[in-house]
């Protein structure tokens, strides 16, 4: 039995040899020098045994009848003896490096799979998503394959002389990266798992308001509460980011978003010491983009987006608004013009192509649905704190997240948006409302209210490493 599991492994060692030299033949060239074993050791073989020969050939010639025949003999087994030798020292140390290079290919793709390591290119008009970027030597040279492999199992050697790391376990994510399709500069450590949200909604439902202030609240009050280290990845979003918080500090609104492509916040958040880096895209869309069958298609963040927050503008449902308005409680807050409902029929007919779902399929993916502008008095009435805890007192066992889902979809149904609760009850498996306000108040010291809630929910969804609150 042990002799059996002995030639299996052995067996599966060569096959592992067999199809990893056939890779390493096929792999671009490197700007690196090849390994020894990985490239001249068999040809250096065939030339001793051929150089071996051709001496005994010549020291023959050179001798009479007895000492030609001494050296064919005995110089003859001394060869035969030194070359076998040499063959077996020869082949240890070649099994030795592969399956030294077998272990560490193979620790670098598990290590890569269980921590789900992946980059998202934060090119709007690319968007690519990969595993493994174009990296630089810091002499410029460019490594486009640096993995494991012929030019070196640890590090390998650039043309430039210096060492650098072939796999994310010795360093190779602090090397400076490129997206591989578009060529741009990734800034940031690229050994990260990504999480990709984009926010989902109609023109003026506030969603650049509820961007910067989920990201405030995030940075914060969450991170310091959990012991979070959250990070801009990029300096200019983090400049971008300020101007717009302290614009609102004082009361001004941020710009409306105006590009038909993603565009994103991207934060890199460190969860504890040993976690991986959390590589965190929140992505803005203008709401106009929606109404166009397009949209989807040249976004392709939508494809590997981990959940989307939806959001509702209050008082763009008609019955709701005509109520405030007699009610005197009409704000200045901007209505969103758009019927909310096309906007969601526009996301989800989108999602359904670039899933390749049936029509009558369900989507597999994390739904927050939001209804902002929760600072209106009547809204915190119907759907606030108060009403969730009067739900749940009337309702054994429910727990807050279903009470709050009732309420929202009580609240929808009451005033004629009842056919949109269907709609993401029919087509989403994973959904949960939320309400929230990206409002600041007059101090500019209350930056939104509740508005990393559906953010963090979709991530704990994802990563039980997230807590959510
Ligand atoms: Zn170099
Ligand atoms: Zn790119």
């Amino acid at each position: 039995m042990f002799r059996l599991i002995v030639l299996l492994l052995i067996l599966v060692i060569l096959i592992l040899i067999l199809v990893l030299s056939k890779l390493q033949n096929k792999m671009e060239k490197q700007p690196a020098k090849e390994s020894y074993f990985f490239s001249n050791s068999f040809s250096d073989l065939k030339e001793v045994r051929k150089l071996i020969k051709e001496k005994n050939k010549e020291s023959c010639e050179k001798r009479i009848f007895i000492t030609r025949f001494l050296v064919l003999v005995i110089g003859g087994a001394i060869t035969f003896v030194t070359s076998f030798l040499h063959n077996i020292i020869f082949l240890t140390f070649y099994l030795l490096v592969y399956v030294s290079f077998i272990i560490v290919f193979l620790t670098d793709k598990v290590f890569n799979t269980i921590n789900k390591i992946s980059t998202a290119c934060p090119n709007p008009e690319c968007q690519a998503s990969f595993m493994l970027p174009i990296y630089e030597c810091t002499c410029g040279r460019k490594h486009t394959k640096l993995v494991p492999g012929k030019y070196g199992i640890f590090q390998r050697t650039c043309n430039c002389g210096r060492k650098i790391p072939t796999s994310f376990i010795n360093g190779r994510g602090k090397l400076k990266a490129y997206c591989p399709v578009c060529k741009l500069e990734l800034k940031g450590d690229t050994m990260n798992r990504q999480y990709a949200i984009p926010i989902v909604g109609g023109p003026s439902v506030g969603k650049t308001c509820y961007i910067n202030t989920a990201v405030y609240q995030l940075i914060n009050n969450v991170a310091p509460k959990f012991g979070w280290k959250v990070a801009f990845i990029d300096r200019q979003n983090e400049i971008d980011y300020e101007m717009v918080i302290n614009g609102m500090k004082k009361g001004y609104k941020p710009a409306k978003t105006d590009l038909n492509h993603l565009t994103a916040y991207q934060l890199s958040v460190k969860l504890s010491k040993n976690d991986i880096i959390r590589r965190l895209y929140i992505y803005d869309i203008m709401g106009e983009a929606f109404m166009s069958a397009d949209t989807l298609k040249i976004n392709k963040a939508f494809s590997y987006s981990n959940g989307f927050v939806f959001m509702i503008d209050p008082l763009s449902i008609a019955d709701f608004a005509l109520e405030l308005a007699d009610g005197n409680e009409l704000t200045d807050n901007g209505v969103s013009q758009e019927d909310f409902n096309d906007i969601f029929e526009g996301l989800i007919n989108g999602l359904i192509s670039l899933s390749g779902l049936k029509n009558s399929g369900v989507l597999d993916i994390y739904l927050a649905v939001v209804i902002n502008k929760c600072d209106i008095r009547k809204l915190d009435l119907m759907l606030g704190t108060n009403a969730i805890e009067q739900y749940r007192s009337s309702h054994a066992g429910c727990n807050r997240l279903a009470a709050q889902n009732e309420v929202c979809k009580q609240f929808l149904r009451k005033y004629n948006s009842g056919s949109f609760v269907s709609l993401v009850e029919k087509k989403f498996r994973n959904v949960q409302y939320f309400t929230c306000s990206s409002y600041v108040n007059n101090d500019g010291n209350q930056l939104g209210m509740n508005v990393e809630a559906p953010l963090l929910w979709i991530l704990s969804m994802c990563d039980r490493r997230w807590e959510s609150i």
